[in-house]
């Protein structure tokens, strides 16, 4: 068996691993790079390996960095099962339609420049129609049940924990008659999460531990401590008659602030507050959920059974474009979630644009910001930033809530190695200072040989 390390090896975007066994090369994953423009377009439409001699893909899950590219192949000959649990199946019918409209917008937009007139048009990196074909691919799954991927080559998933429908993938190859077991802990999640149970350990004594290194030399605050900050920002800003504007990503952190903002009202803190989800996509994803309610934690099933909703009741889901206008036009005290989660696009930008000079507002940030990205900016407290193309003085109060990360932190990594106890493991998924000071830490504490691969590395085991 060989681990070919295509993608995300020392950056958080673009997770694809190729396995090989027996004359078969099976993905995991088919992430989309995100960054530079240029750099961007190339390394997702050039494959290193082609894809037409692929023979299945595991996908862990519904974030573009691990699903975001699987439309690219319908332009390259792919047409094989991609296995994922029922989740993550739903999920993608949703974000790989909504990624497919960002490629189409993004090229029509590059298209209308006037200095591009004489050049030959960009073509998106996909369509909407490739999107398609994609989801046309997909095969659900159930955590704990092993399948057989391709000849000597089996797979099972379980609860990572991470986001909804999210799998570590246990993956076991018979060769020559022997038995070798890698597990794929990418992306891996954290104990005592909201709505989500927590990431179940893989099998002990791996031969391999391909393991996330994203927050390898952080330390994340506690879950329950954001809360209680959330009820207070939200008190005071609604007392002072403003609105709590929420950037967030519409997968698994909107839902994170809806359940704690119900379990705030069961608890008789907050009263039911004006809210309104302004995301179509989020509202969608936010249904998947409620589909799913056999995946979610003991707490929220019990949230579930006494209150007969995951989600507040009160919560209005918007769905035109005019229901969002009279949000904005409104200075009515009230809470607004909308994408996107870094300030970049979205119906946020017109909530910052109508609110952000308001000092009675709260600008609430809770997921990470890129950098050159609006959000980065305010996260940093620039005074005056540009929201569609025009200037405004930041004057309503800024926010962060780190603490409602869904990646394991350096504590969760090392703890989470030491219960699995492999024979190797290689560190992926994470920026070298990161990876660097997460590698040191388990060398102290474990026997297992780290090894940093870089792109385009090989593993033989
Ligand atoms: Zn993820």
């Amino acid at each position: 068996m060989r681990i070919v390390f295509e993608g995300g090896s020392d950056t958080v975007t673009g997770s694809r691993h190729r396995i090989e066994v027996n004359g078969t090369a099976v993905w995991r994953d088919c992430g989309l790079f995100q960054g530079r423009r240029q750099e961007a377009a190339e390394r997702n439409r050039t494959f290193t390996f082609p894809p037409q001699h692929i023979a299945a893909i595991l996908l862990s899950h519904a974030h573009i960095d691990h699903c975001g590219n699987l439309p690219s192949l319908a332009r390259n000959g792919f047409d094989r099962p991609v296995h994922a649990t029922h989740a993550t199946c739903d999920l993608c019918q949703i974000m790989l339609r909504d990624a497919a409209h960002i490629q189409e917008q993004d090229a029509a937009y590059l298209n209308q420049k006037t200095n591009r007139r004489s050049l030959p048009p960009v073509e998106p990196l996909y369509t909407l129609a490739d999107a398609e074909t994609a989801l046309g691919w997909l095969k659900g799954h159930a955590y704990h049940e092993p399948f057989e991927v391709a000849p000597g080559l089996r797979a099972a998933a379980l609860d990572a924990g991470h986001v909804l429908g999210a799998e570590l993938t246990l993956v076991e190859a018979e060769e020559h008659g022997r038995t070798v077991r890698v597990g794929f802990a990418l992306d891996l999640g954290r104990r005592n999460l909201p709505l989500l149970r927590d990431p179940e350990p893989l099998p002990p004594d791996l031969d391999l531990l391909v393991l996330e290194s994203t927050y390898g030399d952080r330390f994340h605050e506690d879950v329950h401590t954001a809360r209680d900050r959330l009820f207070h920002i939200i008190r005071t800003t609604i007392d002072r008659g403003g609105k709590v504007l929420i950037p967030s990503f519409a997968l698994e952190r909107t839902q994170e602030i809806l359940y704690h903002l119900h379990v705030l009202q069961t608890e008789g803190r907050l009263e039911p507050v004006c809210t309104y989800v302004d995301s179509p996509m989020a509202s969608a994803i936010t249904r998947v959920f409620e589909r799913h309610v056999e995946l979610l934690d003991d707490e929220t099933r019990a949230l579930l059974r006494s209150q007969g909703s995951i989600f507040p009741p009160w919560v209005r889901f918007t769905s035109t474009v005019d229901e969002s206008k009279q949000i904005t036009a409104s200075n009515s005290p009230c809470i607004v979630i909308a994408a996107s989660g870094m300030c970049e696009h979205g119906r946020i930008l017109h909530h910052l644009k109508h609110g952000i000079e308001r000092p009675e507002n709260s600008i609430l940030i809770v997921g990470f910001q890129a950098v050159h990205t609006l959000g980065r900016r305010l996260v940093d407290g620039e005074r005056r930033v540009r929201v569609f193309g025009d200037w405004f003085q930041v004057r309503a109060e800024v926010h962060v809530l780190q603490a409602f990360s869904a990646h394991a932190d350096q504590k969760d990594l090392v703890e989470y190695a030491q219960a699995v106890r492999p024979r190797r493991i290689a560190l992926v998924h994470g920026e070298s200072p990161a990876r660097a000071r997460l590698a040191a830490r388990l060398e102290e504490v474990s026997d297992a040989k780290v090894w940093l691969p870089s792109p385009g590395d090989t593993i033989a085991l």
